[in-house]
């Protein structure tokens, strides 16, 4: 499936990207919540989004609110390595916000892949 993956952190876009594209998946990648809305736009197709919660000019929770706007179908996974706070209160905010799924960091890609068969 196509996946959009949205992180501040290049090595964590990377290493999410490597991880999908192994099992198949075509990878589209934004390194914040405006680029990522503009990606979301301009291709339909995509059917699951990745995204980090705390990033510079807009941040995951902002994101997830527009996304499931502009696409109420689009699965989305939430991921998070929290700041001070520690990812869980974050994550428990996402969740709160329809999320299908959340993943603390730092993740396995075999957490990852697992956590993505349990949303489809
Ligand atoms: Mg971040």
């Amino acid at each position: 499936m196509k996946i959009l993956v949205i992180d501040d952190d290049a090595a964590v876009r990377k290493f999410i990207g490597i991880t999908l594209k192994q099992e198949g998946h075509e990878v589209l990648e934004a390194e914040n919540g405006i680029e990522g809305m503009k990606k979301l736009q301009e291709s339909k197709d995509i059917s699951l989004m990745i995204t980090d919660i705390i990033m510079p000019e807009k941040e995951g929770i902002e994101t997830i609110m527009d996304a499931k706007k502009l696409d109420p179908s689009l699965k989305i996974l939430a991921i998070s390595g929290g700041g001070k706070a520690g990812p869980q209160s974050y994550l428990v905010l996402a969740d709160a916000c329809g999320v299908n799924a959340t993943l603390a960091k730092p993740f396995s890609g075999k957490e990852l892949l697992l956590c993505i068969e349990q949303i489809r």
